[in-house]
């Protein structure tokens, strides 16, 4: 990676086309099991409670709860060097499962374990990436 590299953007495969399809709207979506109703996130080919191919991308309310989270304070390449210090965290959806994000619009020493947040977007590329901010 050289110093002017920029932030990598996610590339969408056709398992996560949907999910990116959606962030692009203003709507964040999990996947749901057809035949066992399992929630999961990130977008596979297969239920990772029955196995089934048979899932729906379906949309979820953007809230949750910091599960953990880190802060930070070296940035892993120049892209990142205005944004350091910042929190990483571990977001457990109201609906269950969990993903991995920033918190934004956030002193980064205001993060907490139980903290209420809610999705945001933030442009990167060509897609929409999800992040959290305080709820
Ligand atoms: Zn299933």
């Amino acid at each position: 990676m050289t110093e002017s590299a920029p932030k990598p953007v996610p590339r969408p495969s056709p398992e996560t086309q949907p999910f990116w399809d959606a962030c692009e709207r203003g709507e964040l979506t999990i996947q749901r099991c057809e035949d066992c109703q399992n929630l999961q996130h990130y977008p596979r080919v297969r239920c990772t409670s029955c196995r089934s191919d048979n899932l729906a991308q379906v949309a979820v309310s953007g809230l949750g709860t910091v599960r953990t989270f880190t802060i930070n304070r070296v940035p892993v390449s120049a892209a990142y060097a205005a944004d350091v210090p910042y929190a990483v965290a571990l977001i457990e959806l109201a609906e269950g499962p969990c993903m991995m994000a920033n918190i934004l619009h956030c002193d980064p020493e205001r993060v907490h374990i139980g903290m209420a947040v809610q999705i945001t977007y933030e442009p990167r590329g060509e897609v929409q990436l999800p992040q959290f901010k305080p709820a």
